[in-house]
């Protein structure tokens, strides 16, 4: 009885490593051979295997893959730094020139790219839960940006995820969102479980930077859709063809923007 409830914990933890980093559920199984000849705590192994494998080896086998992890510069930075952690930030090269030229455009003003979930670094269609469709290299979700009262944009979010704090619509704004949870889409409003946390409940969407931002990935022949909230696309008069909805069956996208390439 003993062994079967460990293995059906080994497997519960190696099925939610591999749903979370992709290739932790099999560092996980590792792990285990390891503890077991070198009679060593599991968790030490484990996450010291982790760390050395997402932080060293797994680069250099990714572009093997046709995916690199997401460059960073000046202008552009994950949202939060378990995003690379979590080997959630890799693209395919063409992305991340689309990230590094838009990021170049942004120099003179205060707008940085901050990345969400972009993809994981091996294997076509094996999903980023929970973005069904970011399983190719060529899709990423960008924060939002954000500005004091006073108007001054300010380079953070509202949740420590970066997921689930909604600007949502307004009295007079069409409501796509009850839209879809009336047709019983109720996984429509579950990004608000994945805060981790709230943070700078003073800071509001700045309709201004957002647009900005939006205006110069548009620009792009690469790009091929941006996901929005309709009342958002509305409010910025955002006429874009590329500017679409996402529908019902995804999630709401009125706490960020998702890109995707052709
Ligand atoms: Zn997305």
């Amino acid at each position: 009885m003993k062994t079967i409830l460990n293995i059906i914990y080994n497997l519960f933890i190696f099925i939610f490593l591999t749903i979370i980093t992709q290739i932790g559920g099999i560092i996980y199984l590792i792990s285990l051979v390891v503890v077991k000849k070198l009679k060593c705590k599991k968790w030490i192994v484990f996450f010291s295997f982790y760390f050395v494998c997402s932080l060293f080896i797994i680069p250099l086998i990714a572009p093997i893959f046709g995916r690199e992890k997401v460059m960073h510069s000046d202008k552009i930075k994950p949202t939060n730094y378990l995003t690379v952690l979590l080997n959630r930030n890799y693209v395919n090269p063409q992305l991340n020139e689309l990230l590094n030229k838009t990021g170049k455009e942004l120099t003179g003003t205060s707008i940085e790219i901050h990345y969400l979930d972009a993809n994981f670094p091996f294997i076509n269609k094996f999903p980023l839960l929970p973005h069904l469709s970011h399983n190719d290299g060529k899709k990423i979700d960008i924060s939002f940006i954000y500005e004091t009262k006073q108007g001054i944009i300010i380079n953070q979010g509202k949740s420590i995820s970066g997921y689930g704090v909604f600007e949502k619509p307004k009295a007079n704004e069409y409501n796509q969102i009850n839209n879809c949870l009336k047709k019983g889409y109720f996984q429509y409003d579950y990004p608000k479980y994945l805060t981790l946390g709230k943070i700078h409940h003073e800071l509001l969407f700045s309709q201004k930077g957002t647009k900005i931002l939006i205006k110069k990935f548009l620009k792009h022949k690469e790009l091929g859709k941006l996901f929005i909230e309709p009342h958002l696309k509305t409010r910025m008069n955002l006429h874009n063809k590329k500017v679409r909805y996402q529908g019902c069956r995804a999630v709401r996208h009125d706490d960020h923007i998702h890109i995707q390439l052709r």
